[in-house]
C-alpha cells in the first residue's frame, strides 16, 4: 500500500504517526467541500452528513465486532482513555492497571488517586507481559475498573486481554482495553476479549491525527467527559469531526482488507527480516519472547545511546524513535522498559522500530544497511 508521504526516506516511527493512505484522503477530502454539513441539523446537508458519520460508525464498529451504537467518536486515544476511567471510577473505587501502560492512562491513574480513588499496578515479566493471576490477586470488593492494554506501544507486546477478559467478567467488574497500539494490525473481537470498554485512535491506522473512538458495551454506564450538545447520544458534547470520522471509518475498513487479506503476516515477516538482518550485532530485542503486533521491534544496542543512534540515523533519512512520541522529549527512558527489568542505561540505548502498512522490503533493507553503518561507526568511537 502506498502512503501520502511528501518526504523522502524511510519512515519506521509508525507507532508514533502514520501517514494517510491515500484512499482514506480520497475518502475525506470531500466532506472538508462539498459535504460540509453539520450531522446535527435537520435540513439534507445535515441529513447527508448523519449518514456519512453513521457509516463511519459503522465501519469502526465492524473492525471490532462491535454494534454501531456501541462506537463513541473522540478526538483521540489519550481522550478515549480519559473517557474511560474518568467517566466510570468515582472517589472510594478501586483501579487495577499496569505499569507498562501509555501515559494516557498513567497519568489519569494519578488523578484519580488525587481525586480519592485507589490504584494498584502490575508488574510485568521479562518478556513485558502482564501476569493475568496478578489480577485475580489485587481484585477486592471495591474494584470498579480494570484497564489493561492491548499492544504496547514501546514494544509491540500483546497482553493476555482475552484471559484477563475472562477472570473480570466472572467477577462483574469493568473491564477497559487501550487498543491504539493493536487496532487494524490483529483481529479484535470485542466479545472473546470480554471488554466493557475499548480506545482506538485514527491516527495509528492510516488516518488523521485528532479522531478516535471509544468503544462501550450496550448497557455499561458511562459519565461524560464534556457537557454541551447532546451528540453521541449524549456521552459526547461538541459538533462531531466529521471528515476524521469518515476517514477513520475508511481507515478501519481498509484494515479489514487487510488483515483478511494476510497482511499481518506479510509484515510481521518484514520487521523479522529487519531484525535478522542486524542480528550478528550486540543487540538485545525487548519482547520478542512474548507475542507481538506485527509491526512494532524494540532493539537494546549494546553500548550506544538510542538517541545518538536516532540522530544519525535521521541524517540519513530513516526515522526512528527512542519511546513513546509524548515522552521522547524527556530525558527519562522508556518505563516500559525498566518495568522488564532493563537498567536505566539499558533502556536508553534502545531504539523503536515500527513499521506502516506502507513499508516496503526495500526500506527494511536500506534501514539495515544504515543500521549496520552507524553502528559500526560508534562503535569505532567507544
Ligand atoms: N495509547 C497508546 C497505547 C498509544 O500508543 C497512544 C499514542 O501513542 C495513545 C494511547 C494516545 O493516542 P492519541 O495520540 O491519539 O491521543
Amino acid at each position: 500500500m502506498e502512503a501520502m508521504t511528501a518526504m523522502r526516506g524511510v519512515y519506521l516511527d509508525n507507532n508514533a504517526t502514520t501517514p494517510l493512505l491515500p484512499e482514506v484522503f480520497d475518502a475525506l477530502r470531500p466532506f472538508f467541500f462539498e459535504n460540509f454539513g453539520n450531522a446535527s441539523s435537520s435540513h439534507e446537508r445535515g441529513r447527508q452528513a448523519r449518514r456519512a458519520l453513521e457509516k463511519a460508525r459503522g465501519q469502526v464498529a465492524t473492525l471490532i465486532g462491535a454494534s454501531p451504537g456501541e462506537i463513541i467518536f473522540t478526538c483521540g486515544g489519550t481522550e478515549s482513555d480519559n473517557m474511560a476511567l474518568f467517566g466510570v471510577v468515582s472517589p472510594g473505587d478501586h483501579v487495577i492497571t499496569s505499569i507498562i501502560e501509555h501515559h494516557a492512562v498513567l497519568y489519569s491513574c494519578k488523578r484519580l488517586r488525587d481525586l480519592g480513588a485507589d490504584v494498584t499496578y502490575l508488574r510485568v515479566d521479562g518478556g513485558g507481559m502482564v501476569n493475568p493471576d496478578d489480577i485475580m490477586t489485587a481484585m477486592r470488593p471495591n474494584t470498579r475498573l480494570i484497564s489493561i492494554m492491548l499492544a504496547n506501544n514501546e514494544t509491540g507486546v500483546i497482553q493476555p486481554v482475552e484471559e484477563i477478559g475472562r477472570i473480570v467478567a466472572d467477577a462483574g467488574i469493568l473491564f477497559h482495553t487501550d487498543a491504539v497500539q493493536a487496532a487494524g494490525k490483529v483481529l479484535i473481537d470485542i466479545n472473546q476479549l470480554h471488554c466493557d470498554m475499548l480506545s482506538l485512535s485514527g491516527h495509528k491506522l492510516h488516518a488523521p491525527q485528532g479522531i478516535g473512538a471509544l468503544y462501550v458495551r450496550k448497557g455499561a454506564a458511562i459519565r461524560p467527559l464534556l457537557y454541551g450538545g447532546s451528540q453521541e447520544r449524549g456521552r459526547r458534547a461538541g459538533t462531531e469531526n466529521l471528515p476524521g470520522a469518515v476517514a477513520l471509518g475508511k481507515a478501519a475498513e481498509l484494515s479489514r482488507d487487510w488483515l483478511a487479506d494476510g497482511g499481518a503476516a506479510k509484515m510481521s515477516a518484514l520487521r523479522d527480516r529487519l531484525e535478522q538482518m542486524i542480528a550478528e550485532m550486540p543487540i538485545r530485542i525487548n519482547g520478542a519472547s512474548a507475542p507481538r503486533v506485527p509491526n512494532t521491534s524494540n532493539i537494546t544496542f549494546d553500548g550506544i545511546l538510542g538517541r545518538t543512534l536516532m540522530t544519525e540515523l535521521d541524517l540519513r533519512g530513516i526515522t526512528v524513535s527512542t519511546g513513546s512520541a509524548c515522552s521522547s522529549g524527556s530525558a527519562n527512558p522508556p518505563h516500559v522498559l525498566m518495568a522488564m527489568g532493563l537498567t536505566p542505561r539499558e533502556a536508553s540505548c534502545s531504539v523503536r522500530f515500527s513499521l506502516g502498512k506502507q513499508t516496503t522490503e526495500e526500506d527494511i533493507d536500506t534501514a539495515s544497511e544504515g543500521i549496520r553503518e552507524v553502528v559500526r561507526k560508534l562503535q569505532h568511537k567507544l
